[in-house]
């Protein structure tokens, strides 16, 4: 028999707590972040009576749709927290925030410029793209710094830190660790931004292990996804 959901959220949990230890960190201090995309809604909802509280979509009208199914789960004593995860257009940016805790994918100008505002604040993180196409999401290194500057300079919006995804063709862990050098980086303009969203399912136990306090895990606790349809 294949394993249950329950399972699979179980044995990340296991896997998370394992890398903490071998870091020598505490599993407290890391979010694991469940992405659903692609899921339908009344899987977030089980997950949600499993205990999970932080959910990943990185598509904006199927976040819009779940988060507007699921609006019972977002107040209570026991609230969950979308965050966003995927490539944004400036023209949507707005809406999203009305349902979102976060955008973690933050890499331009035009999204920035969009998502300002008087109040309250968004948080957000700086993605980063690790790879030399230019087409993939995040900023490029040498725009790292006049970037968080113009986060930083711009209201509504909380610098939480930085967010990556490792490369296909480079070793995780290393990866990772340009990320912690990033985060290094963003921490000397904003002391406060202190956060690092890097892991996935095939490779969070090295983003642990450089320091990642928010993970992305899809498919190992999720199972396959289904196609887009
Ligand atoms: C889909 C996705 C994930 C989760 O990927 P899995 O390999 O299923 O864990 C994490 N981060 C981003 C940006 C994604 O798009």
């Amino acid at each position: 028999m294949p394993p249950t959901l329950e399972e699979r959220l179980s044995l990340v949990r296991e896997g998370v707590a394992d890398a903490a230890a071998q870091a020598d960190r505490r599993a407290d201090d890391i979010t694991t972040i469940v992405v659903t995309k692609f899921h339908p809604a009344s899987l977030v909802r089980e997950l949600h009576a499993l205990g999970v509280h932080d959910f990943g979509e990185n598509r904006h009208q199927e976040a819009q749709a779940k988060a507007a199914e699921l609006a019972d789960l977002s107040s209570g004593i026991d609230p969950i927290h979308w965050n966003f995860i995927g490539q944004l257009q400036s023209k949507k940016a707005k809406q999203v925030r009305a349902y979102a805790s976060s955008v973690q994918s933050l890499d331009r100008d035009s999204v920035l410029d969009a998502l300002a505002a008087p109040s309250p604040a968004l948080d957000v993180f700086v993605q980063l793209n690790l790879t030399d196409d230019p087409g993939r999401g995040g900023v490029r290194d040498e725009e790292f710094e006049p970037f968080v500057e113009r986060v930083l300079q711009t209201s509504g919006v909380l610098l939480r830190g930085v967010m990556a995804v490792a490369p296909l063709d480079e070793e995780p862990r290393r990866a990772f660790a340009r990320v912690r050098a990033a985060s290094e980086r963003m921490r000397a303009l904003a002391p406060t931004a202190t956060a690092i969203s890097a892991g996935m399912s095939g490779d969070y136990r090295d983003a642990i292990l450089e320091g990642a306090t928010h993970l992305r895990i899809g498919s190992a606790i999720t199972g396959n996804r289904p196609v887009a349809g």
